[in-house]
C-alpha cells in the first residue's frame, strides 16, 4: 500500500510550511519555561493570534473564526506537520482544544460574540471544571451544586485537577443543577468567572514538575453566576461533556504517533553514548532489540491512525480512537521508562531527554510527565473497558 496525497493537499502543505518558515516562533521562546496550562506569556498570544488572522489556528473552521475551510485531510495534514515541528497552537490548550469548540457548538449566540473570538484571539484564558473528589473517570456522580435562584445560579462545591485554574480568567464549569434526576440529566454547564466572590483557587504542586505547577482544587462558596452564563440546555450539560471535539478527535492520535516517534529517536541517540559499563549502550542486544520494538510500535501507531482516519472519511464508527489513546501514551511510557533504565542511578536526573512541546526536562522527569497521558480523557483502564465491550463485544462487568 502506498499512501499518496492530491496536489491540492501537497499544495495546502506547501503553504503552511511556506508560513510556519516563516513566522513560527523561535526554539527559545517555544522552550521557555511555562507555569501552567493557563499561563499565556505575551509572546504565546501573538503567536496565537498570529495562527488567527492568517487562517491557522483552526484550519477547518471558517475564517472569521481562525480557519480556511479546510478539508478533513488538509486539517490532519496540518497536525502532522505541527507535531512534526513540535509546535502547539496554543498555550492554553484546553480553551483551544475543548472550550472553544464546546462554545462554537453550544453557545448562544452573545456568548459566541463575548467568548468564542477572544478565546481563539488569546484574549482570555481557560481551565475546565469537571473532576472532583468523589468524581473522575464516573464523572456523571458530580456533585459541585447550583441552584437557579431569580437571575442567578448559586454555586457551591469542589473540583480538583483543575489544570492551569490559578492563571485562569474562565472556568468552563460542570454542576449539578436537579439533584433528583438521574444523574446523568441533571447537569449543566456553567461558565463561571474565576475572580468572582466564593471562588478560591488552590494551586497544589505536581510530584513531576518542581516550575510547572498546572493542578488546582478549586472551591465554590455562594458563587453567583449570571443565567446569562449557562451553555447548553438546562439540565442538558452531559453531552458536553463528551466533547466537541468529534471532528479533530480522529486526528488526535498523530501527537501520540510523533511522541513514540520522538522517544525512539532519543533512544537511537541514547544507544550512541556510553553506558554504566563504559560501552555504547547500542552495543547490548537487549538494547537493540528494545529500540527496534518501540520503532515498530510507532510504525503501528501511524497505519493504525490512517486506517482510522479514512474510516472516518467514509463515515463509519472508528474503535480506534481508544485504541490508539491506550496504544500510543502506553508505548511512549514504556519507551521513557526504558531510556531511564539504561541511564542507571547515577544519570537519572541529569540526562536531558530533549525539548518536548514547550517543556524541558530530563529522562525521569519526562517518564513522570507521561502518565499525564495515561490518566486524562479515559484512563488506559477505561480505555480497555471500552475496547472489551464495545470493539470486542464482552459482556459488562
Ligand atoms: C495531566 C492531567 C490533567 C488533568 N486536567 C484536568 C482538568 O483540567 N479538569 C478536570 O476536571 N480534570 C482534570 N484531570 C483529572 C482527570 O480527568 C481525572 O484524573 C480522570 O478522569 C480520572 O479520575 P480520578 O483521578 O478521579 O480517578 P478515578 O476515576 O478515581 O480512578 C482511580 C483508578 O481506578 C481506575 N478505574 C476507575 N473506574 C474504573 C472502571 N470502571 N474500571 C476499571 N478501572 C477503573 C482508574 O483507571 C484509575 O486507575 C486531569 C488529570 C491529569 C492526569
Amino acid at each position: 500500500m502506498r499512501l499518496r496525497y492530491a496536489p491540492e493537499d501537497e499544495a495546502f502543505r506547501a503553504e503552511l510550511d511556506r508560513w510556519l518558515d516563516e513566522h513560527q516562533p523561535s526554539d527559545e521562546r517555544v522552550h521557555e519555561p511555562k507555569q501552567s496550562s493557563a499561563h499565556m506569556p505575551q509572546w504565546a498570544r501573538d503567536w496565537q493570534r498570529a495562527l488567527f488572522d492568517a487562517g491557522w489556528l483552526v484550519p477547518g473552521w471558517s475564517p472569521e473564526l481562525g480557519g480556511r475551510n479546510a478539508t478533513p485531510t488538509q486539517q490532519m495534514i496540518y497536525f502532522e506537520e505541527m507535531s512534526s515541528r513540535e509546535i502547539l497552537r496554543s498555550a492554553n490548550p484546553q480553551g483551544l482544544g475543548i472550550i472553544a469548540p464546546s462554545i462554537n457548538d453550544y453557545g448562544t449566540p452573545e456568548q459566541k460574540e463575548r467568548f468564542l473570538v477572544p478565546t481563539l484571539r488569546a484574549e482570555i484564558s481557560w481551565c475546565l471544571g469537571m473532576s472532583e473528589p468523589g468524581a473522575g473517570s464516573d464523572l456523571a456522580s458530580l456533585k459541585t451544586r447550583a441552584e437557579l435562584i431569580g437571575d442567578e445560579f448559586v454555586v457551591n462545591g469542589q473540583k480538583v485537577w483543575t489544570s492551569g485554574a490559578h492563571h485562569a480568567d474562565w472556568c468552563l464549569c460542570f454542576v449539578r443543577t436537579d439533584p433528583a434526576a438521574p444523574k446523568h440529566k441533571g447537569i449543566s454547564a456553567l461558565i463561571i468567572d474565576t475572580t468572582a466572590p466564593g471562588v478560591e483557587r488552590r494551586p497544589f504542586p505536581e510530584l513531576s514538575d518542581n516550575e510547572f505547577c498546572d493542578f488546582n482544587e478549586v472551591f465554590f462558596t455562594d458563587v453567583r453566576v449570571p443565567k446569562e452564563n449557562l451553555m447548553g440546555p438546562l439540565n442538558g450539560g452531559w453531552p458536553i461533556t463528551q466533547g466537541s471535539l468529534a471532528h479533530e478527535r480522529a486526528m488526535l492520535w498523530i501527537t501520540y504517533a510523533y511522541d513514540v516517534q520522538r522517544a525512539v529517536k532519543a533512544l537511537v541517540e541514547l544507544g550512541k553514548s556510553e553506558g554504566p559499563n563504559g560501552k555504547p549502550l547500542g552495543e547490548d542486544a537487549r538494547y537493540r532489540d528494545a529500540v527496534a520494538g518501540f520503532y515498530v510500535d510507532a510504525q503501528a501507531l501511524m497505519t493504525m491512525g490512517y486506517r482510522g482516519f479514512s474510516k472516518f472519511l467514509k463515515g463509519k464508527s472508528a474503535p480506534e480512537h481508544s485504541l490508539l489513546k491506550l496504544y500510543g501514551s502506553e508505548s511512549l511510557q514504556k519507551a521513557l521508562l526504558f531510556g531511564m533504565e539504561a541511564l542507571g542511578m547515577e544519570e537519572l536526573d541529569l540526562a536531558c531527554f530533549g525539548p518536548q512541546m514547550w517543556r524541558e526536562g530530563s529522562w525521569a522527569i519526562q517518564y513522570l510527565r507521561s502518565f499525564g497521558a495515561t490518566i486524562p480523557g479515559g484512563t488506559s483502564e477505561i480505555q480497555r473497558n471500552i475496547i472489551a465491550e464495545r470493539v470486542l463485544g464482552l459482556p459488562r462487568a
